[in-house]
């Protein structure tokens, strides 16, 4: 019988929800390239509370307890001291969210002597050493389309708060103020201006087709080309670099996974080659950018606007400087964990589960590593190696 150690984030400070703003979760039937949503074969959830937090334990102890299992939750995650590095040396399974992210480096992965597989209930793997992972041959899986569409209308929204100024406007509201110039000063429209993303899988493309009603002209860089009958039907202008997109644009949105080849893409050097006053708008992951870099650009005025939700490491510390830095949007990571997607992303988690402990294979499409090599999605959207390196630095969250 296995070990489950799971990951969550805290419950909220006034304690786990007993009612909710909304009575029903709405749904997809279907994703859009016709990948059907989490199949388990059954759920102990209500679609609609809070699963990620560690009461909800994403809806996982019945199931597991009555198969035989033993659950372990927690949120305390990091520094030597975490219940993560207290009970990792006999789980066989551990689960997290990149929310709040259980950083399993090569350390980690080495101590955890029974350790067959990582699971991310969400997208994005990069949390793990896919390296070590390899070496080990641990499974890792995520749970693909799962919060794709949450995150791209996140992006959408921090596109518009960015270009017309809405942050400072409701802050005017809510400090009694009413000085329209102070907030008009940096205020601009999104039609016709030059939107490009970085990667255009299945954030980057819903983000395209979110945006296209706007009427801006729509630009994407990846390291496959889309369909022609896609790049059609929106009107894309197609960048096999980063220095031709970011020369162009006006809005540069960042969709891709964060893997070796990907990390610090946005830095010092290439910053210079955007516009100046260009905004950026990041919900793929914090390191694809430089940290100090994105401020000495915001102070410059060489980037008009960043926004995103995504830092490095998670928790950010309190003196993360893009707490602070001027003209951001920035969020805690809370873009792919509405309740519409963890009702999704549980489900997901439990199938993979199910298929783990059934002998079942797991959807190719939910697979990142296995059998000491990237797989499905992995080989597809990721490149060899580890991208966790400076991820302790979490443990200052709590001291700072
Ligand atoms: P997909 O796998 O559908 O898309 C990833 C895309 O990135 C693929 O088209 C891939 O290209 C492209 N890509 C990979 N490397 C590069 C590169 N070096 N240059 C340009 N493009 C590249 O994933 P999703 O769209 O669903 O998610 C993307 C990422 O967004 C996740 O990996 C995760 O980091 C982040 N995310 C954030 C969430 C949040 O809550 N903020 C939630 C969900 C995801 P190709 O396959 O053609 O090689």
């Amino acid at each position: 019988m296995a070990k489950v150690l799971c990951v969550l984030y805290d419950d909220p400070v006034t304690g786990y929800p007993t009612s909710y703003a909304r009575d029903d979760v709405a749904q997809p039937s279907i994703y859009p390239d016709g990948q059907t949503l989490p199949t388990p074969k059954g759920i102990d959830f209500k679609p609609g509370t809070l699963l990620g937090s560690v009461s909800g334990e994403l809806g996982l102890r019945k199931y597991l307890e009555t198969n035989g299992h033993t659950l372990v939750v927690t949120s305390s995650k990091d520094g030597a001291d975490s219940v993560l590095d207290k009970e990792l040396h006999d789980a066989e399974i551990i689960i997290s969210q990149p929310f709040w992210p259980a950083y399993m480096t090569a350390e980690r992965i080495a101590k955890a002597k029974k350790l067959k597989m990582i699971v991310t209930a969400g997208i994005g793997s990069d949390h793990t050493d896919l390296e070590a992972a390899n070496k080990h041959n641990i499974t890792v899986a995520e749970v693909t389309y799962c919060n794709s569409h949450s995150v791209a209308e996140h992006v959408l929204m921090m596109i518009l708060s960015q270009v017309r100024n809405y942050i400072p406007s409701y802050k005017q509201v809510i400090d009694g103020g009413w000085n329209i110039a102070d907030c008009v000063s940096r205020s601009y429209d999104l039609e016709a201006m030059s939107v490009g993303t970085v990667a255009a899988g299945r954030i980057g493309l819903r983000v395209l087709r979110l945006l296209h009603p706007f009427d801006v002209k729509l630009h994407y860089m990846d390291r496959h080309r889309l369909p022609t009958a896609v790049e059609k039907e929106l009107n894309l202008t197609y960048h096999s670099t980063l220095e031709s997109l970011t020369k162009v644009c006006d809005v540069v949105t960042l969709n891709c996974p964060l893997h070796p080849e990907t990390e610090h893409m946005i830095n010092e050097k290439t910053l210079k080659n955007f516009k100046r006053g260009a905004y950026i708008i990041n919900t793929a992951r914090g390191k694809l950018c430089d940290r100090d870099a994105i401020v000495a650009a915001l102070k410059s005025g060489q980037l008009a606007g960043y926004a995103g939700d995504v830092w490095f490491p998670q928790p950010a510390p309190k003196n993360h400087p893009w707490r602070t830095m001027p003209h951001h949007g920035m969020t805690p990571h809370i873009s792919g964990t509405s309740l519409t997607a963890q009702t999704r992303y549980a489900a997901g988690t439990r199938e993979i589960l199910e298929c783990y402990f059934e002998g079942r294979p797991i959807r190719d499409e939910y697979l990142i590593v296995q059998g000491g090599k990237l797989a499905g999605v992995g080989a597809h959207s990721y490149s060899d190696g580890n991208a966790t390196k400076g991820s302790e630095e979490a443990a200052k969250y709590k001291k700072a």
